[in-house]
């Protein structure tokens, strides 16, 4: 493929208007044909599949038990250090951008690059395109890192109550919040030029009337001072590391939680290692059927792995396909019922925000600085964000919010025999509620009068927060035991509730992943792994 698109995302976003989403590249990965390339079998205690949050907490906590974890991940390493050019720029995206099996439409039009191991996915389903994240720490590479703990009420009212708030409080978020770094951005920092736009959704947020603070994020925020006195390339401070920040300091899971489970000597992450299907044994063991593949997605070895445990942690969206599939195709028999159901978006939304009178300033730095938490009635919580757009070679008097909330409304992944995958099916007005009635009126009130509003969601629906479909409860317990299917674990984003509570889901993943780890370490070692 020759045409690339040389587009910064902002242009992408807010180009959105009419553009439909296109299909997949193509249906779900198939074995190379026998005999084309090697097949290797291995045999194995634990085989987790991701390496993401739920994967990350997984290998670490097992592996500080004595356990011995192989870790499977379909995309690259992404190591990062000052002025390293490791992440595709947001002003410029490349190939790097995109998983190579991703549908190319990202954000309303086609991102049309060569075949490349990249680091989004783009799944289309029917009303919804989710966008998750390929490459070890998973989508803590690209995450803006906003990291938000719901409240008692917010997060009682949509999750079970025998997750037991009180105690992830005391030992779960704060053990993930250690392990991340979470730090806000300090006033030195929130005072320079580049900070314009932070400064403006403050004022704004504080004239509304509405409650205003600084969000968590997994940042040593000394790089981007240290980008500010021209030590560094800009990466943080001109808002061009929206899609993995090339400077470092970033605290992203394969920095920690891959990084401390590797050191242990007891984990190991195979890379390029794309799992296709999942199977149970006659035996009872589980066996995850494995693409090896090159940097263009082409196969260079077929794999089957056989273990004792298989860990689910690709992340909501091919947690939930690998095991819709498997239950289709009589892979794994017996599968709850309520598998593939369950699914929500976070009622995510993304606003271009123009007003010609306001100094949002450019370059914008990022990533996050401030919020407005909405969270006193926990049936319409909701949380909007400034984020900085990429630079651009204008002032384009634009900036962005985000917003996401609770929602009742729920999707359902189903078998498509004939695309062999699993596919998405969202209720057209999904949402619609807590959009329409909370967010939207909100986003309002902040931009005021003057300011112009684009809700790129209503042209192209799409969501960065994808979440249920093997959700606790219907299909595995607290602890992401698989009802029925011993040795089974869902352990991602796939086992929340279909939503996170008013918040971005990444703590509260990392938190549930770690509450149930202790459980499964107590229980579980020497019986079931
Ligand atoms: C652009 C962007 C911005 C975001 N911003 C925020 C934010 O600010 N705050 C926040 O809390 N959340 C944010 N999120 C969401 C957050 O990243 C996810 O909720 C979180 O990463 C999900 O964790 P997980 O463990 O469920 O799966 P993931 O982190 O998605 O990890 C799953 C891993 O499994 C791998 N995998 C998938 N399928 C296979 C397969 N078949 N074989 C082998 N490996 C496989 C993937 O490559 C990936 O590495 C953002 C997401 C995106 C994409």
């Amino acid at each position: 493929m020759t045409a690339f698109s040389r587009r910064s995302l902002l242009g992408g976003a807010a180009a959105a208007a009419g553009a439909l989403a296109l299909g997949a590249r193509s249906a779900a990965p198939a074995a190379a044909a026998p005999g084309t390339v090697p097949l290797t079998r291995e045999e194995h205690r634990v085989v987790v599949i991701g390496s993401g949050f739920g994967g990350g907490v997984s290998a670490l906590r097992l592996a500080r038990a004595g356990v011995p974890v192989t870790v499977l991940e379909r995309g690259l390493r992404w190591p990062t250090g000052p002025n390293a050019e490791t992440f595709p720029r947001a002003s410029a995206p490349d190939k790097r951008l995109l998983w190579h099996r991703s549908s190319p439409n990202l954000f309303g039009r086609p991102m049309l690059f060569e075949p490349y191991t990249g680091l989004v996915e783009a799944v289309p389903g029917v009303n919804m395109t989710a966008l998750c994240a390929a490459g070890v720490g998973g989508g803590s590479l690209v995450y803006q890192g906003m990291s938000l703990q719901p409240t008692r009420e917010v997060f009682d009212t949509h999750f079970p109550q025998e997750l037991d708030w009180a105690l992830m409080d005391r030992v779960h978020y704060p053990r993930v919040a250690a392990m991340l770094g979470l730090a806000e951005a300090p006033d030195e920092l929130v005072a320079s030029e580049n900070y314009r736009a932070a400064r403006v959704f403050a004022e704004r947020v504080r004239r509304a009337g509405m409650p205003l603070s600084k969000i968590p994020m997994p940042i040593d925020w000394d790089f981007a001072l240290a980008e500010l006195r021209g030590e560094m390339k800009p990466s943080y401070t001109n808002g061009d590391g929206a899609m993995g920040v090339n400077n470092g300091g970033k605290h992203s899971v394969d920095v920690t939680y891959i990084a401390a489970a590797e050191a242990t000597g007891l984990v190991r992450v195979q890379t390029l290692h794309e799992v296709t299907d999942v199977e149970r044994a006659p035996d009872g063991r589980w066996v995850a059927h494995v693409l090896r593949l090159d940097t263009t997605g082409a196969v260079v070895e077929n794999k089957i792995l056989t273990a004792d445990a298989l860990i689910m942690a690709a992340g909501s969206l091919n947690t939930t396909r690998l095991l819709v599939r498997a239950g289709a195709k009589g892979l794994i028999p017996g599968l709850p019922d309520g598998l593939g159901q369950g699914w929500g978006t976070n009622a995510d939304r993304i606003y271009v925000w123009t007003d010609p009178d306001a100094e949002f300033g450019a370059p914008q730095g990022g990533p996050v600085v401030y919020g407005s938490k909405n969270w006193d009635d926990p049936r319409s919580a909701h949380t909007v964000i400034q984020a900085s757009i990429p630079p651009l070679s204008i002032d384009p008097r634009s900036t962005m919010m985000v917003g996401y909330g609770v929602s009742d409304s729920r999707g359902a992944f189903a078998y498509d025999s004939a695309r062999d995958d699993a596919i998405l099916h969202w209720p057209a007005d999904g949402d619609s509620d807590i959009q329409n009635n909370h967010i939207d009126p909100a986003v309002r009130r902040i931009a005021g009068p003057d300011g112009m509003l684009i809700d790129t969601n209503a042209l192209f629906p799409s969501t960065w927060h994808p979440l249920g479909g093997a959700s606790m409860g219907a299909v595995c317990d607290l602890d992401g035991r698989v009802h029925d299917q011993p040795g089974l674990y869902v352990l991602d984003g796939a086992l929340l509730p279909g939503n996170a509570a008013a918040c971005n889901p990444s703590m509260t993943i990392a938190a549930v992943a770690e509450r149930a780890l202790d459980n499964i370490v107590a229980r579980d070692i020497g019986t079931l792994i």
